[in-house]
């Protein structure tokens, strides 16, 4: 080891150069500095990269790379188990330092204890930073030091702590360090070829730092003033759409707090932000919330194999308007309204009463914004086994839940083309329409749009019935 020996920043889900801890302490230690992601198929297990989540990936990695090249450095991209090939790049380039930013799936924190100790026992230094949360999961504790289990709490002892940190500005330059270059993006084949069912994907998203500003300023310069009216507005763009953004870090919570704490009603829109934080805790403190029950006593429920039901929900077609129009624009856009997936999420687990963990393994695989933490506590939530979960006898009725969502039928209209002819008063439960509207609006139920593949009041009944089985058991 050298003056001139490098510093290592390992990129993860923080593919930003704005307020980037690590790369900005990388940069303070005045040695070179070394890019590096490493694509690690191996450590995450079961909960390796989604398909969805891949083609975000692909363009996140090429806009990070422009930006770091237009900063002084390229991106070194390797693949493998990130915990053999960041020391073997350690001895291959003879680095002092390597810096990172933490995650907090339990994968990741046991390959970081891994990491640390290969690299203490080589004699580098070893930095990681929290870049992706407002607080770190184990600084926010109760009066007794437990973790939190209830939103409301957590969020005001969050509130308390106020800002760890002001956003650190980007880098003006990067001292590069030489080396031989690393793999080429394209043969780790992140892209859908055939078929390339990601082509939806294209109008509606521009990964990137860059698109996550423009997304917050689209957001703060417009929807942010109605959002608490309109985040559940199925028909309409009253969100910000900021959750891939997130969860690859190309943008950070604490640059999202900064630019609309002051802003005018950004209360509501900081409080789910909060909902993200308070995922990550209880990921942190639960590491097994993927996999299991928060409430144990769930374990006991009498879950059904569906194996036709589960298709039809994947595939939108369940009968049921608004939960099929929810599926189908996960498909096509690789993302889904809050409350459609709140609304599929419990149609599944309620209606056909499938266990949740199978719907967290279908989103896992096609949303965008795929993130363990949130997807297991919002599953864990909508099953009512969760942490400050909704009670699992509150049944979402679809019917109802469209026509009070999407009264216009704008979101079913769109995702679903087959019954858009449909008058408003049908649209959302199509079996109610008289033979007349049907034939007007060209749907033949059965052939051209299915029937419902459960009914409601009667899955209704069926699903309390099982809760109450299980309730000798909480
Ligand atoms: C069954 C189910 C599964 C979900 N899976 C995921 C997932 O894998 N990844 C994911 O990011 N979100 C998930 N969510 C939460 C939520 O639906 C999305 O974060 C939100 O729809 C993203 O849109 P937005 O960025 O416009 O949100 P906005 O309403 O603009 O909220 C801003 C940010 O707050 C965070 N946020 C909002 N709602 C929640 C929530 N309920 N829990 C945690 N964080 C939240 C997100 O990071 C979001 O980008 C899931 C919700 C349900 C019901």
């Amino acid at each position: 080891m050298t003056p001139a020996s490098p510093a290592i920043v390992w990129f993860r889900n923080d593919l930003r150069v704005g307020d980037n801890p690590a790369l900005v302490a990388a940069i303070e230690s005045g040695r070179p500095i070394a890019c590096l992601y490493v694509f690690d198929e191996v450590t995450p297990g079961r909960w390796r990269m989604g398909g969805a989540s891949r083609w975000w990936l692909h363009h996140s990695l090429l806009r990070l790379a422009a930006s770091l090249e237009r900063l002084g450095a390229p991106l070194i991209l390797r693949r493998g188990i990130a915990h053999d090939v960041v020391p073997r790049l350690v001895s291959e380039f003879d680095a002092a330092a390597v810096y990172w930013n933490r995650q907090y799936e339990a994968f990741a924190v046991a390959q970081d204890t891994r990491i640390k100790m290969r690299l203490g026992a080589m004699g580098v230094e070893a930095h990681s930073f929290n870049g992706s949360l407002l607080h770190e999961p184990w600084t926010v504790k109760t009066k007794t030091g437990e973790p939190y289990r209830v939103f409301t709490p957590f969020w005001r002892a969050c509130a308390q702590l106020g800002l760890a940190r002001s956003p650190l500005p980007s880098p003006k330059r990067i001292a590069p360090f030489a080396h031989a270059g690393g793999e080429n993006l394209t043969q780790w084949r992140l892209l859908p070829t055939k078929p390339n069912w990601a082509v939806g994907f294209e109008p509606e998203w521009t990964p990137g730092e860059a698109g996550a500003h423009a997304a917050l300023i689209r957001f703060l310069e417009g929807p942010a003033a109605t959002y608490a009216n309109d985040r559940d507005q199925l028909g309409i763009h009253g969100t910000s759409r900021l959750s891939p953004h997130l969860h690859f870090g190309e943008i950070s919570p604490v640059q999202i707090w900064a630019a609309a704490h002051n802003a005018p009603r950004a209360e509501k829109f900081l409080s789910e932000v909060g909902w993200r934080e308070f995922a990550h805790h209880l990921l942190f403190h639960w590491p097994n919330l993927p996999e299991r029950n928060w409430r144990g006593s769930f374990d006991a429920f009498p879950w059904r194999t569906d194996a036709s039901g589960l298709a039809a929900w994947q595939r939108g077609q369940t009968g049921y308007p608004v939960v099929d129009a929810a599926m189908r624009e996960l498909w096509t856009t690789g993302y889904m309204h809050n409350r459609a997936r709140m609304i599929a999420a419990s149609f599944l687990i309620k209606h056909l009463l499938i266990d949740w963990r199978a719907g967290e393994d279908w989103f896992w695989d096609t949303l965008l914004d795929a993130d363990l933490a949130n997807n297991a506590a919002s599953w864990q939530w909508i099953a009512g086994c969760g942490a400050d979960a909704a009670p699992y006898f509150r049944i979402f009725n679809p019917v109802t839940q469209g026509e009070r969502y999407d009264a216009n039928g704008v979101y079913v209209r769109r995702w679903i083309p087959e019954i858009a002819a449909l008058p408003n008063n049908v649209l959302h439960q199509p079996w109610q329409a008289d033979a007349e509207t049907l034939s007007t609006a060209g749907v033949r139920l059965g052939q051209t749009y299915p029937y419902p593949i459960v009914e409601h009041g009667v899955a209704r009944q069926r699903a309390l019935a099982a809760f109450s089985s299980l309730r000798s058991e909480i």
